[in-house]
């Protein structure tokens, strides 16, 4: 991730505007506020802005005039029992605004949650910087054998240095063949006077998806949990997974209370359909069950075996 002077300039020079405020704030995500976490090689996440805090949560439980917290404890118990009986309009209170940048790969995967507020970084107005996502070695595997949306062993050797090769060598060449159309220097002189250059809503068409785009992204504490189930665990796609952590961290930052709870009821727990759960209650009860008996076709049986660690 590869901030500008200025970027940053700018970023301390929002942090060092402060304001009284009789509204509730949280010190440990004020301590993050604007600052950039690194994702991936040229990404990051920002908190830019956010209402509400655990007590809020609490607050609107109980409608309540004050504060409405009483003790740690009870609080701490009622955004549990909200948490794990689903009462979620109360999480729908904290709404907290974020800055990502990320791949367009990514954004494709991610514009698919559609309870945010979103506004891109418009490449109809702006020209989109050089910056292509290419995968650490470590991330360049094989198509699973297995799952059909995952991955398998990672390449090694000669040919993951020519997929790596191939993955810069096309972005590079799309991007100046982009610029080569725009005809347009970063300074914005033309860079051949004679020509007029393509539209920039029409020259973007040409960049790799692996190009990195920019957005603001607000969203309630509700719809951030259930964008975070699903994009934090481990059935997500490494490079959208690796943002969700990210964003839990600065969830523990603003609310702790209910990101213990989340990551207890939700991001930990599992679900088991009811032939599952009789399934269970069978092997409890001494029984020794097989997957043919069980009433589970063969792939629930291994993802409930999975889960049982068996
Ligand atoms: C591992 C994984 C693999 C995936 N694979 C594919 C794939 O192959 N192809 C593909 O197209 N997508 C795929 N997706 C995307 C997935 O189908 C969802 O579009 C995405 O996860 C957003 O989920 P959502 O609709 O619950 O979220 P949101 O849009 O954030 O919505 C949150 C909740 O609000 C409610 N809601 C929102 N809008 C509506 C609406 N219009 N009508 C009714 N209820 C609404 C629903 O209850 C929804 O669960 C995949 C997602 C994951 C996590």
């Amino acid at each position: 991730m590869a901030l500008t002077p200025d970027q940053q300039a700018e970023i301390a020079a929002a942090r060092a505007v402060t304001a009284e405020t009789a509204r509730p704030t949280v010190p440990a995500l004020e301590a993050l506020l604007f600052h950039a976490t690194p994702v991936l090689d040229h990404g990051f996440i920002r908190v830019i802005d956010y209402m509400g805090d655990d007590a809020a949560i609490v607050q609107a439980a109980r409608v309540s005039y004050g504060r409405g917290t009483r003790r740690v404890s009870e609080d701490a118990g009622l955004i549990r029992y909200l948490m794990r009986h689903r009462h979620s309009t109360p999480f729908e209170m904290c709404e907290i605004k974020f800055h990502v940048k990320l791949p367009i790969f990514v954004a494709r995967q991610w514009i698919r949650h559609r309870t945010a507020n979103v506004n891109e970084y418009s490449a109809r107005y702006s020209i989109l910087d050089r910056e292509f996502y290419i995968p650490a070695p470590a991330q360049l595997a094989a198509q699973s054998t297995v799952n059909r949306q995952g991955r398998g062993d990672v390449l090694e050797g000669e040919e993951a240095a020519r997929v790596l090769h191939l993955l810069h060598d096309d972005a590079t060449r799309a991007y100046d063949h982009y610029v080569d159309m725009l005809n347009e220097n970063p300074d914005g002189t033309p860079r051949d006077p004679a020509k007029q250059g393509l539209a920039r809503e029409l020259a973007r068409m040409n960049l790799t998806l692996n190009t990195y785009t920019q957005w603001y992204w607000k969203i309630d504490l509700h719809n951030l949990f259930h964008f975070l189930s699903l994009r934090a665990d481990a059935h997500a796609q490494y490079e959208i997974r690796v943002y969700a952590e990210a964003m839990i961290e600065a969830v523990r930052a603003w609310v702790p209370i209910a990101a213990q709870a989340f990551e207890d009821y939700r991001l930990g727990a599992v679900t088991l359909s009811a032939q599952m759960l009789a399934v269970v209650q069978r092997m409890l009860a001494g029984e020794a069950v097989e997957q043919k008996a069980s009433g589970l076709s063969a792939r629930e049986w291994r993802e409930l075996m999975a889960v049982l660690g068996r």
